[in-house]
C-alpha cells in the first residue's frame, strides 16, 4: 500500500487527462510531463466508455456512481461538490465523481448513488483520490474491499476520498519511481504538476551582430592588384567569428549573408531588432588612390565615443588582436559611421589592414590570417561578454542539434550537470524559448544541454517548438 500525500501549498497545477483510445502510464509522462500521476475513471472494457462521470474541461463523459465527487478549480484548488454543481460552475473545469465515495467529511461515508457495479464489489487492488485541508492524497492499495479502502484513507488523512478505477489498471507514479505499476492503456489519467519554488533570475544567452561589410557591387574597395574584394574578406571573417562564438554558447546574427551591399541604415536596424549586446563590423582598410600600392600599414579599431562599453570592447578586441596578427596599432578612434551612431548597443568598427598596402593584401588573402582575424575578434567579444574563451570549445555534430524547446513549468531550475544532484545555476521560466545543444540521459530522466552553456534542464518541463 501507497499513501502519496501532497502539500497543496507545493501543488502548481492539477489536471485530467482524457485520452480517445487510452495511454500509457509512460505515454501520459512523455506527452504531458506531470510530476506525478494515478489512473482515474473506471472504465468498462466492453463499451469502451468511461463508467465514472467525469467533467474535462467542462466536458463530460461516463455515468453516475454517486451524485458527489472531486473537482478542480480554474486555480488548481481541489474541492467537494456535487456533479451539478460543478456543471453549474465554469472555475470548476473538471470533475470526477466517487465510483464509489469512500470518505466525505472525515468519515467513512460509501455512497454509490443510482449505479452500483458488481466488479467493485469483493477484493481489488484499488486507486483512491483524497484531500484534506493541507495535502492531496494518493493511494494504491493491495486486494482490498471497499470497507478496507475507505478505512485506509480515513488513515491517511482524507477529509475527502473516492474510489478510482482499480485492479489491473492501478497505476501510481512520481517521477520516476512506480509505487503501483501498470502497463495497461487508460483513459484517464490525474496528473500533478509541482511547483518550482526556485526564484532565481536566468541570465540568457548573449547576443552579438556581426557585420560584414560592403558587398560585391560596392564601387572601389578592392586591391590594386585587382584580386582582392574588402567585401570577400570581410564576409569569410565574419562567418569565421560566427563559427567561434556559436560554439561558446553566443547567438550571432549577421546583418548580411549574400553578396550584395546592404544599406548601413539597414545594418544598424538589423542590430536593434536583434537585441544584441554589442556590434562589430568588420572591414579591411585602404589608402591612396586605390590603383597604386601604398606604404600605410596596420591594425585599428573605430568607436563613436571614448569612454564608453564600446572603447572596452574595442580595448579587448586590440589586446589579442595586435600580438596575434603582428600589425602596426593604429590604435582606437572615434568616428560617426552610421554603423557605429545608429546601433544601440556598443559598437565598434575593425580595419584588419591595408588591402592597398602589397604586404599587408598578401596577409589578407590567406587563410591563415582570416582565422587569425576571427580567432582575436572572437577573444576580444568574449572577453568583453564575460565568457572564457576555450580553444576547443564543444561543437555538436550530431545534425539532432541544435533544436529549441520552450519550457512548460512555471520555472523551471538549471542544473549544472544532468541531475537533480547537481547544483541550481539558474532557473528558466514558463514560455522561454531555449536553443539544446546537447543530450544526457541520467535514469530515465533525458537532461537537455542549454545553448548559453549554464547548464542542464530535464526534458520532462519542456516541448519542442
Ligand atoms: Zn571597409
Amino acid at each position: 500500500m501507497t499513501s502519496l500525500k501532497i502539500k497543496r501549498s507545493e501543488i502548481e497545477k492539477i489536471d485530467i487527462a482524457n485520452i480517445q483510445g487510452g495511454f500509457t502510464a509512460s505515454q501520459v509522462m512523455d506527452r504531458y510531463k506531470p510530476d506525478i500521476i494515478i489512473n482515474l475513471a473506471l472504465y468498462d472494457m466492453a463499451s469502451l466508455t468511461n463508467i465514472t462521470k467525469m467533467l474535462d474541461e467542462n466536458k463530460e463523459s461516463g455515468y453516475l456512481f454517486s451524485d458527489e465527487g472531486i473537482y478542480i478549480d480554474v486555480n488548481n484548488n481541489i474541492g467537494w461538490c456535487t456533479f451539478n454543481e460543478a456543471r453549474a460552475d465554469s472555475n470548476k473545469d473538471d470533475y470526477i465523481s466517487g465510483s464509489p465515495i469512500l470518505v466525505k467529511n472525515g468519515a467513512i461515508s460509501i455512497e454509490w448513488g443510482n449505479k452500483v457495479s458488481s466488479y467493485l464489489l469483493g477484493s481489488h487492488k484499488r486507486s483512491i483520490l483524497g484531500f484534506n485541508d493541507d495535502e492531496v492524497v494518493l493511494i494504491s492499495t493491495d486486494e482490498v474491499t471497499l470497507e478496507k479502502a475507505a478505512k485506509i484513507a480515513l488513515d491517511s488523512g482524507c477529509k475527502y476520498a473516492i474510489n478510482l478505477d482499480g485492479g489491473g489498471s492501478c497505476h501510481l507514479q512520481e517521477g520516476n519511481r512506480i509505487y503501483t505499476g501498470s502497463a495497461r492503456r487508460n483513459v484517464s489519467w490525474l496528473m500533478i504538476y509541482k511547483k518550482n519554488t526556485n526564484e532565481e533570475v536566468l541570465e540568457m544567452a548573449k547576443k552579438v551582430c556581426i557585420d560584414a561589410g560592403h558587398g560585391k557591387s560596392t564601387s572601389g574597395k578592392r586591391s590594386p592588384d585587382g584580386k582582392l574584394k574588402e567585401y570577400e574578406f570581410n564576409r569569410d571573417v565574419a562567418k569565421r567569428i560566427k563559427t567561434i562564438l556559436e560554439a561558446h554558447g553566443v547567438d550571432v546574427t549577421l546583418t548580411c549573408t549574400g553578396d550584395t551591399d546592404v544599406s548601413l541604415t539597414q545594418r544598424a536596424k538589423t542590430a536593434n531588432n536583434a537585441k544584441v549586446d554589442c556590434f562589430v563590423s568588420i572591414h579591411a582598410n585602404a589608402h591612396g588612390n586605390g590603383v597604386t600600392w601604398t606604404t600605410a600599414q596596420g591594425w585599428e579599431i573605430y568607436v563613436c565615443a571614448k569612454g564608453g562599453k564600446a572603447e572596452k570592447l574595442a580595448k579587448a578586441i586590440q589586446k589579442h588582436s595586435i600580438p596575434e596578427l603582428g600589425l602596426k596599432d593604429r590604435g582606437i578612434k572615434e568616428a560617426n559611421y552610421t554603423v557605429l551612431t545608429q546601433t544601440s548597443m556598443p559598437a565598434v568598427l575593425v580595419e584588419h589592414g591595408f588591402f592597398t598596402n602589397k604586404e599587408e593584401c598578401e596577409k589578407l588573402k590567406s587563410d591563415s590570417f582570416r582565422q587569425k582575424c576571427a580567432e582575436a575578434d572572437a577573444k576580444g567579444i568574449l572577453e568583453y561578454l564575460g565568457i572564457t574563451y576555450k580553444e576547443k570549445a564543444e561543437t555538436n555534430t550530431d545534425s539532432k542539434f541544435p533544436y529549441k524547446v520552450k519550457i512548460t513549468a512555471n520555472l523551471l531550475n538549471v542544473r549544472k550537470d544532468a541531475g537533480t544532484n547537481y547544483p541550481v545555476t539558474c532557473t528558466v521560466k514558463h514560455n522561454e524559448v531555449y536553443t539544446i545543444v546537447g543530450e544526457k540521459q541520467n535514469g530515465s530522466t533525458t537532461w537537455l544541454k542549454l545553448k548559453s552553456g549554464l547548464g542542464y534542464i530535464s526534458s520532462k518541463y519542456t516541448k519542442r517548438v
